[in-house]
């Protein structure tokens, strides 16, 4: 009786542990979230003049994707003259973090010396038009006049600070492998691994039988080699590799493409069509010469 109650006990003890455990967990994930997961507007010092306003933008553009391209600035100046101004910009629509400088017209300068802005609040907001998201921030009329003065990041650096871009952010993060399509050697022998397409490699498969395609001196059917007229590589490369394993003087694969080098030797067709069966993704094309 008494064993049940103290493994009951440790049990309780047990559960009331994960419960704690598990708040805490949330506690620290939705402070941290609340911390550093919320989007952040920062006021940039503008190099182009006195109706221009530049901004950085940070907001999880995983959590909330969004093509944002307005900015909107409020005022609401009850107290004072005017009462309210309403400005609006469009911009090019960015998917991610972002900083812009924009001509918010003479309305900027308006807003900025309206009467009693001391008792006015101003709001920001960054939206999709399209997507229909948008980020709001309130602040009173100080606020935004001190975070303004105070602002000492231009765009760049700004961009250099939070080590991001639209062009890194644009890359997409893939690494593809680097894949040989040239199989090794299977040992053993057996005329189903003998395929002599190649003249070049014809001596390889001289001792298999012509209907594996054995060099005619051993009965093979080798095929007979021809020029290309023209080789091209159509939208699609995968930067496999392959093309330039098989003939290297005729394809180079780049960082994000394969090119047909200069002056490419052309007469070698067997080993082009090689080449282009091997393309995972068939973007090699040619015509034969005639
Ligand atoms: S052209 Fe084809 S074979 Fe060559 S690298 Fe691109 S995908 Fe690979």
């Amino acid at each position: 009786m008494s064993t049940s109650f103290i493994a009951m006990g440790v049990a309780l003890f047990l559960v009331l542990n994960l419960v704690i455990g598990l708040g805490v967990l949330s506690l620290f994930f939705g402070a941290f979230e609340t911390l550093f997961g919320k989007p952040k507007l920062t006021l940039l010092r503008s190099t182009k003049g006195g109706n221009f306003f530049a901004f950085g933008f940070k907001w999880n553009a995983a959590k909330e994707p969004a093509a944002l391209d307005n900015v909107r600035i409020r005022l609401y100046n009850p107290f004072g003259s005017p009462t309210q101004v309403d400005l609006a910009k469009p911009f090019e629509p960015k998917k991610s973090s972002f900083a812009a400088e924009l001509d918010m017209g003479p309305g900027f300068k308006e807003l900025l010396g309206a009467r009693e802005f001391d008792f006015a609040l101003v709001e920001v907001e960054i939206y999709s038009k399209k997507d229909g998201v948008n980020f709001i921030f309130d602040m009173k009329g100080p606020k935004f006049k001190k975070l303004l003065s105070e602002a000492n990041l231009t765009i760049d650096q700004y961009l250099e600070k939070n080590r991001f871009n639209e062009n890194k952010a644009s890359k997409p993060p893939i690494d593809i492998p680097i894949r040989s399509f040239i199989a090794d050697t299977v040992p053993g022998k057996g005329p189903q691994l003998k395929m002599a397409t190649n003249p070049m490699f014809a001596g390889e498969f001289t001792s298999a039988p012509a209907n594996a395609g054995g060099t005619p001196a051993q009965g093979g059917n080798t095929v007979p080699n021809f020029k290309v007229a023209k080789v091209w590589i159509e939208p699609g490369c995968i930067v496999c590799n392959a093309c330039e394993d098989i003939y290297k003087e005729v394809f180079e694969v780049l960082a994000d493409t394969c090119i047909i080098r200069p002056n490419a030797p052309l007469d070698d067709g067997l080993r082009i069509q090689e080449a282009a069966e091997a393309c995972p993704v068939e973007v090699i094309k040619y015509t034969q010469a005639s």
